[in-house]
């Protein structure tokens, strides 16, 4: 396992951070975790060393914090840090603030977080947590030791992180960062803007919601005809992993064999590993996979669930991967299960919450209408 210096912070976290928020139970997402299996990937993962776990309150249906409270039992919380979130659209009041921390560390098992962050800021969610006044409430727990650095995961335009970051004494950020989505977001900008005020920098979203691990035709050609042969996963987190401000790249993991992969991979990547042959070659699969792709959907499930009972990620994933990988969206199980569960886009009534709660800001009523066409075209 290769480690990472944390900017300013003076400690070393492992590259391969776990992300806590994609544990299954029979295999598809959505379905509620396998306590038992995402315990033993866990403790895979800090075996093989692993020092940084990622969760929030809100993950795996408010789930996910007592799966690694468990997790580090025995011995194993002392051999990681933890970072969890505090969800500010649920926060009203200063009581508020105390019972859901006081419940995190519940869930967790635990005496004090070491990465608390404040979940998805953007600029409006940034001015009513002032407004409640969340960031002093998060120096009063550093102060008090409760928690060891103070930080905030982001998703919007670059210059609402702009903002925020300048905005109060950050230890640490994490943003949506991978070779798509250099302009999207934070971007390239962000990143080295953090870089520059010596933030260390933790990445989400590497694989795009999985995509980047599953390449298409056109990019699997691009992949073959290159003379060093890599996996798509291990392009993608190699890729992250050569900009030197990247201080670990979380990576949800729901096999064992995924664990494994993730732990050869991150044991060879380190900042400037990748030659200019190679960085061309991901400007080539970026441009194959913007040529095929037809909704920025990450199914990260902000959006549910949908009070109409409209399954808004599966609609678009399957959209997307028929656009991506020629496939027939009808012909499979997906397309049977969103009209016999009637999830079809046919049931929105616009209410617009879904696209109140979406961290990338798709249009999703009008995209729905869009991907549904395509479907039964
Ligand atoms: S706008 Fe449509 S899809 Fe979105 S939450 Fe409302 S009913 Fe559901
Ligand atoms: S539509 Fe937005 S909120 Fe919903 S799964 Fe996709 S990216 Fe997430």
């Amino acid at each position: 396992m290769q480690y990472r210096n944390f900017g300013k912070l003076n400690i070393k976290g492992s590259a391969f951070g776990l992300g806590c928020m994609r544990f299954n139970g029979e295999g598809s997402q959505g379905s509620p975790a396998n306590t038992e299996k995402a315990i033993g990937l866990i403790r895979k993962a800090i075996d093989g060393g692993v020092n940084y776990l990622d969760t929030a309150f809100v993950y795996l249906d408010q789930t996910s914090e007592t799966i690694v409270g468990k997790a580090l039992q025995d011995g194993y919380r002392e051999k990681v840090t933890i970072a969890t979130k505090m969800p500010i659209d649920r926060i009203k009041s200063r009581e508020d603030m105390e019972n859901m921390f006081a419940s995190e560390l519940q869930k967790l098992q635990t005496d004090h977080i070491d990465f608390y962050l404040m979940h998805g800021l953007n600029k409006e969610k940034w001015e009513l947590a002032k407004k409640l006044g969340v960031d002093k409430y998060f120096n009063e727990l550093k102060e008090a030791g409760k928690i060891r650095f103070k930080c905030f995961s982001f998703h919007g335009p670059y210059d609402e992180f702009e903002y925020i970051i300048n905005d109060y004494d950050w230890d640490m950020v994490q943003i949506q960062y991978n070779f798509m989505d250099v302009e999207n977001q934070a971007g390239t900008k962000g990143l080295e803007l953090a870089g520059s005020k010596g933030i260390p920098v933790v990445i989400m979203e590497g694989l795009l919601g999985g995509r980047l691990a599953n390449a298409p035709d056109n990019v699997q050609a691009l992949y073959d005809a290159f003379p060093v042969k890599r996996s798509a996963v291990e392009w993608a987190f190699r890729w992250l992993c050569n900009h030197k401000e990247v201080a670990t790249v979380l990576s949800g993991c729901n096999e064992e064999y995924q664990v494994e992969d993730n732990l050869r991979i991150f044991d060879t990547v380190e900042a400037g590993c990748m030659s200019e042959d190679e960085l061309k070659l991901i400007d080539d699969v970026r441009a194959a996979y913007q040529s095929r792709t037809k909704i920025g959907c990450t199914g990260c499930r902000y959006c549910m669930p949908c009070p109409n009972g409209v399954s808004i990620p599966e609609v678009f994933r399957l959209w997307n991967e028929s656009s991506l990988y020629g496939t027939d969206p009808k012909a499979g199980w997906d397309y049977k299960r969103l009209v016999d569960g009637q999830a079809t886009p046919e049931n929105c009534i616009e209410c617009g919450a879904c696209e109140a709660a979406c961290p990338q800001y798709l249009p999703i009523i009008e995209s729905l209408k869009d991907a549904w066409a395509y479907i039964n075209k």
